[in-house]
């Protein structure tokens, strides 16, 4: 029987014309628009079950889809594939108050399990910039975000999964507990893996108490290197800032005019600095908020702040939210190319010298900002020249792997930076990983092409 058909006796499909052209794309910058042969949108792990179990006798690739806001091109299918989209399992299943958990179908957005969790005072903590990202999508890309210095990324933050394997097999990892040494850690083996060793269909989410009280104190700088240079003092202060983020001067004049805000930073001080930390900090108790204020702001001054202004609320929460769309605001403005390298917190200042001198050296043109709590440097890259763009990528990847750090902290490798990844990154790793992805997916169906060349020559 023809595949399309076989595949409509296990779910509801999608193909030619019926076929949106959002199945086909991310957020990705210069990502091109790949219509896959059938959409397929299950309901259950078990739907999903038959079609992997399909597509893998037939070797056809699947690609999994959440909301598609991933940024390194790990959504985007192949043409003679199938994209399995989870916009229809997106049920919250269960918020656990007792035990401090929920857990959700993969379609869930970040955002209806805020709006659920704030109606019992609890909080998932993970809050990567775009909030209509689903979960299933932050479990595979391994999501981070601003608050990431506080309470980690999506690996710190879940509990177990269920996952469909492309054998058809379906697995429970983990449960409702913190901790387990029962073998290998096949939760956090999935978390992070792009969609190339399973599909989640379940995943089980620590919650924490939502903190009533939060300020947010902008400390501006004269240069950016003296903000990198505060980074790990603040860290190791003890105020335990849910957000520390850096933001240089052109990336905060294009977010602020983007989002038609006032900070009321006095122009002489605006003018002169390059750079801003933005310390979010929150207490259960307004009046230790208020003392903790108070030092972060003797702290961030004695650190070389030009000064430090406490946000009014409104402007806290709009400059938040600016800062969340810094991607689209850099993507609009037409950067070429964004990158998400992560490093040591200490050696933040060094790469950012680096990155200067490398921008400089290649003519290009490099702005941004960046979870810096967490080493996380976000810079968007503006060099039409494709080749020359490729060197200075590459320099700036050498320089983060050097200084002990990696290729992406938080997007992602997906089909954006796998050159820079398979060139780079030490060859016993990607050998092992080549492995794993043999051991999870013989058939190799699983978003071929992501992470590693779709066909790599004798190693599987
Ligand atoms: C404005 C903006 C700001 C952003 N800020 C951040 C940020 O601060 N931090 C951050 O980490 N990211 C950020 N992102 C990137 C993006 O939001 C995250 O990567 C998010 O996790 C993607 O979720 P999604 O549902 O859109 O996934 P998709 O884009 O649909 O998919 C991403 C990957 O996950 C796989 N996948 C999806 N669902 C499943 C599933 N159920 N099982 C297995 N694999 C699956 C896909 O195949 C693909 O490989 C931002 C994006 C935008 C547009």
């Amino acid at each position: 029987m023809e595949f399309g058909r076989r595949l409509a006796g296990i779910t509801d499909v999608l193909t030619g014309d019926e076929i949106g052209d959002d199945y086909g794309h991310d957020e990705s910058i210069g990502g091109l628009l790949t219509r896959p042969a059938y959409v397929v949108r299950p309901r259950t792990s078990a739907e999903v079950a038959e079609v992997l179990t399909l597509a893998a006798a037939e070797g056809v690739p699947v690609t999994a889809r959440g909301s598609g806001t991933g940024i390194s091109g790990a959504a985007v299918p192949r043409a003679d594939g199938i994209v399995v989209s989870f916009e229809r399992m997106n049920a919250i299943l269960e918020i656990d108050t007792e035990n401090h958990v929920a857990v959700v179908q993969p379609g869930v957005t970040l955002r209806e399990l805020d709006e659920r969790t704030a109606e019992v005072g609890l909080v998932y903590p993970v809050y990567p910039g775009e909030l209509s990202g689903s979960l299933g999508g932050n479990v595979a890309t391994n999501a981070g975000g601003m608050r990431a210095v506080k309470h980690g990324v999506t690996r710190h933050n879940v509990l177990g999964l269920e996952a469909v394997l492309a054998t058809g097999e379906v697995l429970r990892t983990g449960g409702k507990y913190v901790k387990a040494s029962t073998g290998y850690d096949l939760t956090q083996l999935i978390i992070g893996s792009e969609g190339t060793l399973a599909l989640v269909t379940e995943a089980t989410l620590k919650l924490q108490p939502r903190i009533r009280h939060t300020a947010t104190v902008l400390a501006p700088f004269r240069d950016v290197t003296a903000v990198a240079a505060a980074v790990p003092t603040v860290v190791g202060s003890g105020l335990a800032p849910l957000i520390l983020e850096y933001i240089d001067a052109l990336t905060m004049a294009a977010i602020t005019h983007t989002a038609d805000l006032q900070l009321g930073i006095p122009d002489e001080v605006r003018d002169s600095s390059q750079a801003y930390l933005v310390v979010m900090l929150e207490n259960r108790d307004e009046d230790r908020l208020t003392a903790d204020i108070e030092t972060a702001g003797e702290l961030l001054t004695g650190l070389g702040a030009v000064d430090a202004y406490v946000l009014p609320g409104g402007s806290a929460r709009r400059l938040i939210q600016a800062r969340e769309q810094a991607f689209n605001t850099g993507k609009a403005a037409g950067a070429d190319d964004v990158i998400d390298t992560v490093l040591p917190r200490a050696a933040l200042p060094e790469f950012m010298a680096a990155a200067t001198a490398i921008a400089q050296a290649h003519e290009t043109f490099l702005v941004g900002c960046g979870h810096a709590g967490d080493g996380n440097v976000h810079l968007a890259l503006f060099q039409k020249d494709a080749e020359r763009r490729a060197t200075v990528l590459r320099e700036l990847f050498a320089a983060a792997l050097r200084l002990g750090g990696a290729i992406s902290g938080e997007h992602g490798v997906g089909h954006a930076k796998k050159k820079y990844f398979l060139e780079l990154e030490d060859p016993a790793k990607i050998a092992l990983m080549r492995r794993i992805k043999h051991a999870f997916d013989p058939a190799g169906v699983l978003n071929p092409g992501v992470l590693f060349d779709a066909e790599p020559e004798g190693s599987e």
